[in-house]
């Protein structure tokens, strides 16, 4: 289960807390000294480490916190706010155009579940009366149009494709104009993965964004790889203007570094998290559910 570590550790810190009738200051550095400790180790990103803790203690200094009735719960909140804060705050919906097809975008390294998340996505459009479009605009990866198409007869949402010999830019042109002339509402369209950031598939999705002109640029990312997770976000961010992100394999048992600084280091919101391998409808991710299920 994901966060298990993270969540067990920071319970133990506030049990101590709220255990106490008094709390004196000392007290506070500590549970601070071993939230940090319990961050660092769930491999949340050191500066965003640094950060969070700064914040927390100003606030909690502010509000005189030894003096309180009950300190220990009052760091606790303190503690949850800045959670909340941390991975965005509220829910960040996705976006909708005024003038549809709205276009999404979808980006990331291979395996990441790029392919998944597109059609759970087109599934969470369906169930909220949309007519989505899925464009296969990875003609590189063997059977990645083949998989799309099954998804897409899986859950009942059309596929455009023009096969593997036509380059993703015309691929992506030509699936916009069918939705547009097929009333489609919105458009996914998942492109070609890869292993690391490499230039010629870079300058292949820039030219798709040119084309299409995305009001949503999802990047996906898996959750189990980290600090690594983050490092992705950001290169991707720095040359293609993202919009969001969609967190992966959040079922698995990520430490939770990446769901806790994906934000704070590229300024993305989380919008969706992914939690298998079953095709259910995207769960938009909500910033202040997550920071409770953290703290217990
Ligand atoms: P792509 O290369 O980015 O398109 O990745 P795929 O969509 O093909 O997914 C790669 C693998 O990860 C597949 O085996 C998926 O079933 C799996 N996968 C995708 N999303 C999730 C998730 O949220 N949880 C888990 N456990 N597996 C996932």
């Amino acid at each position: 289960m994901a966060f298990e570590g993270l969540s067990s550790r920071l319970q133990n810190v506030f049990g101590k807390l709220r255990g106490k009738g008094k709390v004196s200051e000392d007290d506070v550095n500590e549970a601070m000294r071993e939230v940090r400790l319990a961050l660092l180790e769930a491999d949340v990103n050191f500066k965003v480490v640094k950060d969070f803790i700064a914040k927390v203690k100003e606030r909690a200094v502010g509000l005189e916190v030894t003096k309180s009735f009950t300190p220990g719960m009052v760091v606790v909140d303190i503690v949850n706010k800045e959670l909340t804060e941390l991975m965005g705050g509220t829910q960040s919906k996705l976006a909708k155009s005024n003038k549809p097809p709205t276009v999404i975008l979808m980006a990331g390294l291979q395996g990441a579940g790029k392919t998944t998340s597109t059609a759970k996505l087109a599934k969470l459009l369906l169930k909220d009366k949309h007519k989505p479009l899925m464009i296969a605009g990875d003609i590189y990866r063997p059977a990645a149009i083949k998989q799309l198409q099954v998804l897409g007869e899986q859950i009942g949402v059309p596929v455009f494709t023009l096969g593997d010999q036509t380059s993703p830019v015309e691929i992506a042109r030509a699936g916009l104009q069918f939705a547009k002339e097929n009333g489609h509402d919105y458009v996914i369209v998942d492109t070609a993965g890869r292993l690391h950031i490499d230039e010629a598939l870079m300058s292949e999705i820039r030219q798709i964004h040119e084309v299409t002109k995305p009001d949503e640029v999802l990047l996906v990312v898996d959750a189990m790889t980290g600090q690594e997770a983050v490092n992705v976000a950001q290169s991707f961010h720095s040359q293609l203007e993202l919009t969001g992100v969609i967190l992966t394999k959040l079922d698995g048992d990520t430490r939770g570094g990446a769901a806790l600084s994906v934000k704070a280091v590229t300024g993305c919101p989380i919008k969706f998290a992914a939690t298998g391998e079953k095709i259910e409808p995207l769960e938009p991710f909500h910033p202040e559910r997550m920071a409770s299920r953290i703290l217990g």
